[in-house]
């Protein structure tokens, strides 16, 4: 196995994606606040550049390329932000970018990876092998295959949002972070174990694919069938080899939401913080309320960790909250 990130490696990383990524507000709303009993802290990741925290692993992976890595492009298989990242990363870089698509991804983001200069190749997420696929197109041309999740540089980079947060607001006595393939809290465990050894890490997952939570549980990699889930950016299928090493060392708790109260959720940040939220960005929230009563009294932070769902969708969501 490769060896694992460190925090040197999200410092690091920090200092290659100053001045291309945004430093994200920290929002608050007195009324999350008053209904939760606890003070939250959301670290708006939805605000980031192209939607999601992705960027920062994805230009952070990128800025490291050899010219020859560089000439030759990248090619990267996503559900959709990881593509958008790596799409808008390769365009500052001036590197040629493929990305394998699965054919039901969200049309924003299909658009969104195509605006940005990538070339788009489609795939069946229920039936056809993404991995392998990725695999092919990089033997078959020369390319650099970057991953969403399992690869260090991607880890280091999602770190950074972690570090920002305890940066600017000091120690919390909790972090909810949406859990998919474990990039995004591998990395923010990296900054946490540095600058907050203290706070408690807990990772939302869905429901319908608890494979990290069984995982950390059973102390090996769960595989699962594709969850069918509205959480598409957490529809893995299970952890990565080095998200695994680096989260059964740093042990996160680990809690599931339904499809239900993600909506709750994404009513809640449109309501009372005005932000556009896709689903898989609602799981901390989602987590947090479902938890309110233990968190009483604590400073708690949340990583909103994207923005981006198709307006009617998400309109259509919002249609069938039962309350904010
Ligand atoms: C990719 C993604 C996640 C999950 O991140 P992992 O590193 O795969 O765990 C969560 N939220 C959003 C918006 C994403 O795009």
């Amino acid at each position: 196995m490769p060896e694992l990130p460190s925090y040197d490696d999200v410092l690091a990383a920090a200092a290659r994606i100053e001045g291309r990524a945004h430093r994200t507000p920290v929002l608050r709303s007195r009324l999350v606040d008053e209904q939760t009993g606890a003070r939250v802290l959301f670290k708006c990741e939805n605000l980031q550049r192209m939607g999601a925290f992705k960027f920062r692993g994805a230009y952070n992976a990128l800025a490291r390329f050899t010219a020859e890595q560089r000439r030759a492009g990248v090619v990267a298989y996503s559900s959709g932000n990881h593509a958008q990242a790596v799409a808008l990363a390769a365009r500052l870089l001036d590197i040629p970018a493929t990305i394998v698509m699965p054919l039901d991804a969200p049309a924003a983001k299909v658009a969104a990876t195509k605006a940005y200069g990538g070339d788009v190749v489609t795939y069946d997420r229920y039936t056809e092998d993404r991995e392998a696929l990725g695999r092919a197109l990089a033997a078959e041309r020369g390319l650099t295959l970057i991953p969403p999740y399992d690869h260090a540089d991607i880890i280091a980079g999602q770190g950074t949002a972690a570090r920002e947060l305890f940066e600017d607001e000091g120690p919390l006595d909790a972090l909810f972070v949406p859990l998919g393939g474990g990039g995004l809290l591998s990395g923010t465990a990296l900054a946490a174990a540095a600058l907050a050894p203290d706070c408690r890490l807990v990772g939302v997952e869905p429901e319908a694919g608890d494979d990290a939570r069984r995982s950390l549980r059973e102390d090996r990699i769960v595989h699962i069938d594709t969850p069918r889930t509205i959480a598409d950016g957490a529809q893995t299928q299970h952890l990565g080899e080095l998200t695994f090493a680096v989260l059964r060392r740093a042990r996160p708790d680990v809690e599931t939401v339904s499809d239900a109260e993600i909506v709750d959720a994404m009513a809640v940040f449109a309501t009372y913080l005005k932000i556009v939220v896709e689903p898989t960005g609602c799981l901390g929230l989602a987590a947090v309320r479902r938890l309110r009563e233990e968190l009483r009294g604590q400073r708690v932070g949340v990583i909103v960790s994207g923005g981006n769902v198709d307006p009617a969708r998400f309109a259509s969501l919002l249609a069938g909250a039962d309350r904010a």
